[in-house]
């Protein structure tokens, strides 16, 4: 499709000052600017149109969620820590820190980057092993430059040492560079015991369930401790009940 050619510059990207013979760049370049940041933010289509707006908080922790993002982007970029959202599968962790995202991208301004973890893991083992180490580093590089990285579903590859060490790297390497991370990970903070139905008071076989420091190591928890602030989410799986009530 032909790009719109502006109205007030012709393209050229210049603009005359009204009343002066002096010239000043065209308010253009910069909607032109954040359509770039945004396509080269890498957010995948599914997730394009969220934003703060359209999340619904349905119970505290999703309206104390939203609230934290909304003081996170108003402040930026004078913020120390970055995000780790925590909760169950579909509770809107993503569709919050893509929120955050473009809001850094449209109203500041600023360049970021969004990864799932798993992708970012498999596009770096894909280059290593048929190439060579810079082509590793061509995925890489933006990973540890971006101003801004989102990293979705921390934890959830199988935790090997080459996992561990890879996501050691990356989040040691932004941490030095004092650079904003945002995470999201399925994974709980602390791990459920097994316990006492909460109803009946009887024991229950509850499998232990793995918690994101089983996923990455103490060590890399404490780091995202002293990076992020920990934003947890609990509620129900948004996409489930929206198709429950769209069958109703
Ligand atoms: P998670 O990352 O926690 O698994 P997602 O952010 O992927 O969940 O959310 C799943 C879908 O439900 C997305 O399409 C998201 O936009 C939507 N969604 C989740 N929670 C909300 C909410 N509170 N308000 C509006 N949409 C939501």
């Amino acid at each position: 499709m032909a790009e719109e050619i502006c109205p007030c510059c012709g393209g050229s990207g210049w603009q005359r000052v009204e009343g002066t013979g002096a010239v000043k760049h065209c308010d253009c370049l910069s909607g032109r600017r954040i359509e770039r940041l945004l396509l080269e933010a890498r957010i995948p289509k599914r997730y394009e149109l969220c934003d703060l707006e359209s999340y619904t908080p349905l119970n505290p922790s999703q309206t104390c969620a939203k609230q934290d993002v909304l003081r996170f982007v108003d402040k930026y970029p004078l913020v120390e820590a970055g995000l780790l959202f925590l909760g169950s599968c579909g509770v809107g962790k993503t569709h919050l820190a893509v929120a955050a995202l473009k809001h850094i991208i449209i109203d500041k301004g600023d360049q970021g980057l969004f990864y799932d973890f798993r992708d970012l893991l498999r596009e770096i083992q894909a280059s290593w092993n048929a190439v060579s180490q810079t082509s590793e580093i061509d995925i890489l590089g933006p990973v540890l430059d971006a101003k801004v990285l989102v990293l979705d579903e921390l934890g959830s590859n199988k935790p090997t040492d080459w996992v561990r060490d890879t996501v050691a790297y990356i989040i040691n390497a932004r941490y030095n560079d004092k650079k904003l991370t945002i995470f999201t990970s399925n994974y709980p903070d602390a791990a459920a015991e097994p316990g006492n139905d909460l109803a009946t008071g009887s024991p229950v076989a509850r499998v232990r369930e793995e918690s994101l420091t089983d996923r990455i190591g103490h060590r890399l928890r404490s780091r995202l401790y002293e990076m992020c602030k920990v934003i947890e989410i609990y509620g129900q799986d948004f996409r489930r009940e929206a198709k429950i009530k769209h069958a109703i």
